[in-house]
């Protein structure tokens, strides 16, 4: 059995205040640590502040995006090296607003899982197809050539750490969710593709998240899918009780 993990995407959204009213709202409600991984991917300007109002708490802090560099001339980049310093456990990878709108490539996915590793950041590498793709039966070619593309180099003990977040682009946002069997069939595809480059182990081990318009409502039939083991939420992760609703389904579930 895997245990659950329900990550909130902010992207960019609440205020420093905000964010750390949703933290008091959140921190002593959430379920055990044993039953649910709950982590919330902020803007980097918070997390410094979200990590000290949830230490002691069963939730852990994560960033949205970082650079595959530790240092050096990158004007207005997050460096792995500073987020480990500060203590953030979590990193979504290649969220597909990143890879749409601000240039991220397989290529550096690839390198930004790399320096996860190497800072010890758990990382949220995120695949999914346009609507077109999906149109043209392109799905499980287009994520499973990502994930392979993301994960080239890695070890198995690397590759069973690893979270992948299945997030088909037409569903993001926008309400329509992708059916929970339709997400189970490409989540268990995501699973061959690490057994076939890793091994049995590995793909039995990696958590493979559903996001895209994952809302209380419908959370339940996500996580009754065997390949499905969490959420990764953007909307619906915003609004304190409406997280905690999601938290206590994979708590229960
Ligand atoms: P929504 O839950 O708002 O559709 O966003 C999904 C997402 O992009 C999470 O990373």
């Amino acid at each position: 059995m895997r245990k659950p993990i329900i990550a909130g995407n902010w992207k960019m959204n609440k205020t420093m205040n905000e964010a750390i009213v949703f933290a008091n709202e959140v921190k002593g409600l959430v379920p055990g640590r044993s039953k649910v991984d709950t982590v919330i991917c902020a803007p980097a300007l918070f997390l410094d502040r979200l990590l000290a109002a949830v230490a002691g708490y069963d939730v852990s802090i994560g960033a949205q995006t970082m650079h595959f560099e530790d240092s050096g001339a990158f004007t207005g980049e997050i460096s792995p090296a500073a987020l480990k310093d500060l203590g953030v456990s979590y990193c979504i990878i290649g969220h597909s607003e990143r890879r749409e709108m601000f240039n991220e490539t397989d290529e550096s996915v690839h390198k930004k899982v790399l320096a996860a590793f190497r800072h010890h950041i758990k990382p949220i590498v995120c695949v999914g197809e346009t609507l077109e793709q999906r149109e043209r039966n392109e799905t499980k070619g287009h994520v499973g050539s990502q994930v392979s593309k993301a994960l080239q180099g890695l070890t198995e003990e690397q590759a069973k750490e690893l979270i992948i977040a299945y997030e088909p682009i037409w569903a993001i946002g926008t309400g329509k969710s992708s059916t929970a069997e339709d997400a189970n069939e490409v989540c268990g595809h995501i699973r061959q593709v690490i057994e076939s480059s890793f091994s049995g182990n590995a793909a039995q081990s990696v958590k493979i998240l559903y996001g895209g318009s994952v809302k209380p409502e419908n959370i339940d039939d996500f996580l009754k899918q065997p390949d499905v083991d969490g959420a990764l939420v953007g909307g619906a992760s915003l609004d304190s009780r409406s997280f905690l609703r999601l938290l206590e389904a994979a708590a229960n579930g």
